[in-house]
């Protein structure tokens, strides 16, 4: 069983609904989702803002390179086109940490590099995932240290640089 945090974001077109494509596209694999985030974009690109959320998923078949290519399907079926980097995107997704069990999985490949680099960066990832589950960790460098401590220690802009909005992604979680 793996379970991923997945990092969700959409800066074009039906923004919501870009987002709202990924929980649905995985359905019962869903376990937990972030309320939903404005964000301006990152990287210096002039582009208008993102929607951003994070989702928690677990699957019994999916390794972490079946989570990747999950979510490249799923940001193939809403018209992503690779252009710019870091510029505009109808959606992405990026898997942000991998565990199978209580195992975390590392990769250090340009495919697929877990966890996520800039994950302890960026205030559009750290806070919907703390969120999603306020116990979350991530180790950056060998030092695992929980989500919220990482938040703490952004640069207070970046911290500001997300706004909290009321467009909520529907679910259904089961209960276990
Ligand atoms: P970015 O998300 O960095 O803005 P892209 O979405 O265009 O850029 O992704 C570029 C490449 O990043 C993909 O081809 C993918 O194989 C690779 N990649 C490496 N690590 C990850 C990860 N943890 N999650 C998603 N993609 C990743
Ligand atoms: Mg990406």
């Amino acid at each position: 069983m793996t379970r991923v945090v997945l990092s969700i974001g959409s800066n074009v077109g039906d923004r919501l609904a870009r987002l709202q494509s990924v929980v649905d596209g995985l359905g019962g694999a869903v376990r937990a989702v972030s309320p939903v985030y404005e964000t301006a974009a990152w990287g210096g690109v002039e582009q208008g803002p993102f929607l951003n959320a994070v989702l928690i998923a677990d699957d019994a078949d999916l390794d972490c390179h079946g989570w990747l290519r999950c979510g490249q399907a799923l940001e193939q079926a809403a018209d992503r086109i690779r252009g710019q980097r870091w510029g505009p995107r109808t959606l992405d997704v990026d898997i942000i940490t991998c565990h199978d069990g209580d195992e975390e999985i590392l990769s250090a490949t340009a495919e697929l590099t877990l966890p996520h680099p800039y994950a302890h960066l960026r205030a559009f990832v750290l806070t919907p995932w703390l969120a999603a589950d306020p116990e979350a960790t991530l180790t950056v460098a060998g030092t695992m240290r929980p989500v919220s401590l990482w938040l703490e220690e952004l640069d207070p802009a970046e911290r500001a640089s997300i706004r909290l909005t009321d467009l909520a992604l529907r679910t259904e979680i089961a209960a276990d």
